[in-house]
């Protein structure tokens, strides 16, 4: 059956943090409800890992994840329906390395670099932070990154120093 513009299907990869409220339910409930946006599966997840606050230090720790979704939305549809669930989760403010109920990021949108100013793919801090190379390197080490070129592996190899802050947590069993 040839394929039409309404049933393509894009690979994407969420990161997902919570250090507020009760951390593992938060991720879990954040993994419930992506799997209830139209036209989007979660097809696997990362394990859960804890992490050092990145950016602020005076606050708690975090617990970090990423998904791989499976979606028809567009990427800024994609973007409005993650910021209705963390509005829905209570996430009301939206400063910087603030404390938070739930982040949700798009982290990758198949091989798509897009540069708009509400939506940045791949995520632009994403080669900087192990909290978000080490989960999103269970899922896949060798896609190649559409900006840099450079698998997810290698990415994460370049800022492994950092990585002592990412600890795997043995609990979290989805
Ligand atoms: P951060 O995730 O960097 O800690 P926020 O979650 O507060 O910060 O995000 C602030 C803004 O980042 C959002 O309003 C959104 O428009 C923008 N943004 C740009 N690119 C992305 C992306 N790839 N995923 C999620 N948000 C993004
Ligand atoms: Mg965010």
């Amino acid at each position: 059956m040839k394929q039409t513009a309404e049933n393509k299907r894009t690979r994407s990869y969420i990161g997902l943090g919570s250090n507020l409220g009760n951390r593992l339910g938060n991720i879990r409930f954040a993994l419930a409800a992506m799997g209830q946006m139209p036209g989007s599966s979660v097809l696997r997840m990362s394990a859960v890992y804890e992490t050092e606050p990145f950016g602020n230090a005076d606050q708690p720790k975090f617990l970090n994840a990423a998904v791989e979704l499976e979606t028809s939305l567009e990427p800024a549809v994609l973007l409005k329906s993650l910021q209705r669930i963390e509005h829905h989760m209570g996430r009301v403010r939206q400063v910087k390395w603030e404390p938070r109920v739930i982040d949700l990021d798009i982290l990758y949108f198949g091989n798509l670099v897009i540069d708009t100013p509400d939506l940045k793919v791949p995520h632009p801090e994403l080669s900087l932070r192990g909290f978000v190379l080490v989960p999103l390197c269970d899922l896949i080490p060798d896609f190649e990154d559409p900006a840099s070129r450079q698998k997810v592996k290698v990415l994460l190899k370049k800022i492994l120093r950092t990585k002592g802050d990412v600890k795997k947590m043995e609990t979290a069993n989805f």
